[in-house]
């Protein structure tokens, strides 16, 4: 899936726990140790209240849909093997938003507030991207509801 002259995110100092825990299939938020904010991006002091005291946690993934678009003209040229591109944004159930794209879903059916659950997609370049996909009604869906 992934091509090694595609655009990758650069882990920096503050962002690197993030693309770590990503690299081992989990997702991991700061929290604000003194006000208990969830943050992302990852930053160095919380936006709320200014503490540097922010710590990472797991969390499960479970997120709604708050924005999307379908693309249908490549983004960049290296990413015409996609088209049509689902970008979107979605806001985890702990309140932080994170920009993705979206996987396993047709166009049409992508929707303001669907319930989706975080795929990990590693790439070839090392990077492992966070992409999300519908919560099917599937009873052995984890996370549904
Ligand atoms: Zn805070």
């Amino acid at each position: 899936m992934d091509q090694p002259d595609k655009p990758r995110p650069t882990p920096t100092p503050t962002s690197q726990p993030f693309w770590a825990a990503l690299r081992e299939h989990r997702l991991e938020i700061q929290r604000c140790a003194a006000c208990g904010a969830w943050v992302h991006y990852p930053r160095h002091r919380c936006p709320r209240c200014l503490s540097a005291d922010l710590g990472w946690h797991v969390v499960d993934g479970a997120a709604r849909i708050t924005s999307f678009t379908v693309t249908r003209v490549p983004t960049a040229p290296t990413f015409a093997d996609e088209v049509p591109q689902l970008l979107g944004v979605v806001e985890l159930d702990q309140g932080p938003r994170l920009t993705t794209t979206f996987v396993d879903v047709a166009p049409e059916d992508l929707r303001v507030g669907l319930r989706v659950r975080p795929v990990f997609d590693d790439g070839a370049s090392g990077t492992t991207l966070l992409r999300f996909r519908p919560v099917r009604d599937d009873p052995q869906e984890e996370g549904a509801g």
